[in-house]
Order: structure tokens, then sequence, then C-alpha cells
């Protein structure tokens, strides 16, 4: 069968980049092993953060570089043992976070992030899944005058600077906005304009089932049987003339056959569901322990912040033991749901942006991955962009090109 475009990886990148390059008129095939939005895309907090302008810098200051290398950050936990592989990428990670490059990196982020709820629209519409996404925003809490006094100011001045909405919660109104909220808080800055998704894995299936309403094909197969054939690409029987790596955290290890190496920071996260306890209407974001807690359909999901070890390093359970306690602090969590808590790993970046358009030196090669922390949020809009770069040879965002950020 020849087809023209072939998309490896049906998370919500490759979802949504089938859906886009359809929607441009090309006869696409979305390649699976397993199940469309079941990996990292089915495991995150739920949250599409049209607020989140300024992508996660590595701390630079010694003190919180101490607290973190002491164990005493839960956000961000590391084993010696996973150093030594990503030391590359965490050297060029710590430098792009100097000031001057993370404000370079924050203008390209924010005019991504910030059309992210209208790229996700009409995909929500269309696909009937209107009843997983809440418009609510979502709450960054602060248990101590200080730091809501900190946030608070820092809300204000991103607020200014991107045109974000958001409003600053305390006492009677915190608890109006969310009364299972029972714990001790200064305060919170509710990010009015960020939706959340009740079952993450849940749209990414939504959105694959619309791409096969829409006449696109899955198919459940290997990545790693790619070949070359001709000037394009085969895949068992489909033949293509371009292929699209959207591979999430598994696209640095695919690519190296191509002889593409990939810095990428592995940043693995936790999460676990609880039942029985407290309802929530939104996500809660408790900045102090590094820990989010979001309804979703299977109870609330308390997730956690960023750990850094080896590929196949076997689960720790540290960090979401103590983002557990963190949050049995704010609200009556109720019991688990799950006997072993779930674990993936955000693709990340060292220079903070995702990558999308072609892999240098492999013609009809298209490179779509390292969103990082915000791949649920980026996905359609990235895809929008590749989708037309794909179509009409124009990079309408030249900071994404991978020869860029290679
Ligand atoms: C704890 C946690 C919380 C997060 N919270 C948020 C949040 O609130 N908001 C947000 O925007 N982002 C969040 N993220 C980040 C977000 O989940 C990721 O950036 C995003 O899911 C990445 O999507 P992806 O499609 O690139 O990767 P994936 O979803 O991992 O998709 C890759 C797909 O490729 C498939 N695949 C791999 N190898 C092969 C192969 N050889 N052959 C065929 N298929 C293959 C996999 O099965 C998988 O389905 C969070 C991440 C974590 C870990």
């Amino acid at each position: 069968m020849m087809s023209e475009v072939l998309v490896l990886g049906g998370g919500m990148v490759g979802t949504a980049t089938a859906l886009a390059l359809q929607a441009r008129g090309c006869d696409v095939v979305l390649v699976e092993r397993g199940l469309p939005g079941r990996e990292t895309s089915y495991g995150n907090a739920g949250i599409i953060q049209s607020e989140a302008a300024e992508p996660y810098a590595m701390p630079r200051s010694l003190a919180a570089l101490w607290r973190i290398a002491l164990g005493r950050d839960n956000g961000v936990r590391w084993e010696l043992a996973g150093l030594p592989g990503q030391a590359g990428a965490l050297w060029r990670y710590f430098r792009a976070s100097a000031p001057a490059r993370h404000a370079a990196a924050s203008r390209v982020y924010a005019g991504l992030v910030v059309r992210s709820t209208e790229d996700h629209a009409p995909l929500v519409e269309a696909a009937g899944a209107g009843n997983l996404i809440r418009r609510g925003g979502y709450l960054a809490v602060a248990r101590e005058a200080a730091a809501f006094e900190a946030a608070a100011r820092d809300a204000e001045r991103m607020a200014r600077a991107y045109g974000l909405r958001m409003r600053l919660l305390e006492g009677a109104a915190l608890r109006a906005a969310e009364p299972g909220l029972t714990g001790a808080l200064a305060g919170a800055v509710q990010w009015q304009g960020a939706w959340s998704c009740a079952d993450p894995g849940g749209l990414v299936a939504a959105y694959a089932a619309l791409f096969e309403r829409r006449g696109g094909r899955i198919v459940r197969s290997d990545a790693t049987e790619l070949a070359r054939a001709g000037a394009g690409w085969r895949l068992g029987e489909v033949e293509a003339a371009h292929c699209v790596v959207a591979l999430g955290p598994w696209s640095a290890t695919f690519l190296q056959r191509f002889g593409i190496r990939v810095p990428m920071v592995l940043k693995r996260g936790y999460h676990r569901h609880f039942a029985g306890g407290a309802n929530l209407g939104a996500p809660v974001v408790d900045e102090a322990t590094g820990t989010v807690v979001s309804p979703m359909r299977d109870g609330l999901r308390v997730l956690t912040g960023a750990e850094i070890a080896r590929p196949g390093a076997p689960k720790r359970s540290q960090q979401i033991t103590r983002s557990e306690a963190a949050i049995r602090s704010l609200l009556d969590l109720g019991q688990p749901v799950e006997a072993e808590p779930w674990m993936g790993t955000r693709p990340c970046l060292p220079g903070m942006l995702p990558m999308a358009g072609p892999a240098p030196g492999v013609p009809g090669l298209w490179l779509h991955f390292g969103h990082g922390h915000q791949g649920f949020t980026l996905g359609p809009t990235t895809a929008a962009l590749l989708g037309e770069e794909i179509t009409t040879g124009r990079a309408p965002v030249p900071a994404l090109s991978p020869a860029a950020i290679l």
C-alpha cells in the first residue's frame, strides 16, 4: 500500500501529527506498537497548560543545586548511576538555563503554549471528547506566607509579560474555590486559562478514533521495522514518501540507527490514584513538594516531579511516598487504587524546546519529539506547525528545527 506519510508513535504528539497531516490532505498511516495514548500521554497530570509560557529551567543557584544534591528537594530526585549516561545532556541543559538563554527559549515557548487550548478545541469537539475536558484552570498552592507572596509576584509578572489570566485566592475565597482543600494554606494562584483532562489517555484514544473516522489507518507494529524503500520508507506492507518520528522518550534510541545522536534528559515521573476521599474540581499543584494532585476518572491522581535515573532502573518509592504524604496534609486522599505506582518518562531536550522539522542528513525523515513537561499540552500545536512544514516546505517556527536544536 502506498501512502504519503508514516507517523511512528501514537502518543499525544504522534496522534496529533497524524490528524494535522490528514487535515492538510495527506494520506497518513499511524504506527503504534500498543494502543494509542497508553504510555507517557496516559500517565501525566492532564493539564493543558496554556499558562506555561516559560519552560522548566534547571535550577542554577548553588542553594537550589545543593538541596537537590542532598536529596532535600522532592521535586527533583536523582540516582548517581543515572548521571553519567545523561551528563552531556544535563550540562547542556544547565547552560541553556542561564537567564538570557532561558528568556530566548521562553519567547518561542510562550508563542506555542498560549495557543494550545485553541489548537485542542476543534479536536476535542470533533472527537466528541468534551466530557473529558474542564475549562476552569488549576490552582498552584502555597503553604507559607512568604512562598505565597513570591508565587504571587511571579504570577503577576508572568501574567503581564504573556497576557495570561490568573487570580490570587486566600482564605474564604480559596476554600470556596476548592472546598476539598482542608490543609493549612497561605494562598493559591489560580491559572484561569488552563484546561485539564479527566482521562489523558482517553483523550488521545478519542483523537486516534477521530483520525480513523476521517479515513486514517492505524497499524499495530514495531517502528524498528522501518526500512528504506527507494527515496521513501517501508514498514510492513506500508510504503510512504515521508516518515515522522514521534516516539516520545524512545525517540533518541530509535534514531541511533541513522547516526543521529539526540541529547535527551529523561525525567521520570510517578503517579498513583486514590479513591474514597475528597473531591477536587481541578488539579492542584503543590510547588513546595513538586507534587500535583489531579482529579481523574480513576480517582485523585497524585503525581511526582522529576527523577533522573539510568534507563531501565527499577522504580523507587521515595518520591511518590513523599508526594502522597504532602497531599494527605492538604486533603482527605482516601485509599490507593493500584498496588503499584505508574512510572513514565518526560522526553526533555536540553534547550527546553521540542523538535519539529526535518532530520539533518536523512531525506524524508522528520523529527517530532522532546516536549518534556508539556507534551500533552503542545501536541496539537507543534503538529500543526510540522504539518505546515511537511506540506509547504516552509518552517513556521525555525527555532524548532532539529538542525538548530541538535
Ligand atoms: C508525571 C508526569 C506528569 C506530566 N504532566 C503533564 C501535564 O500536566 N501537561 C502536559 O502537557 N504534559 C505533562 N507531562 C508530559 C507529557 O505527558 C509528555 O510530554 C507527552 O505525553 C509526550 O507525548 P509523546 O507522544 O511524545 O510520547 P508518548 O506518549 O510516550 O508516545 C510515544 C508512543 O510511541 C510508542 N512507541 C515507542 N516505541 C515504539 C516502537 N518501537 N514501535 C511503535 N511504537 C512505539 C509508545 O508506545 C507510545 O505510545 C507529564 C509527564 C509526566 C511523566
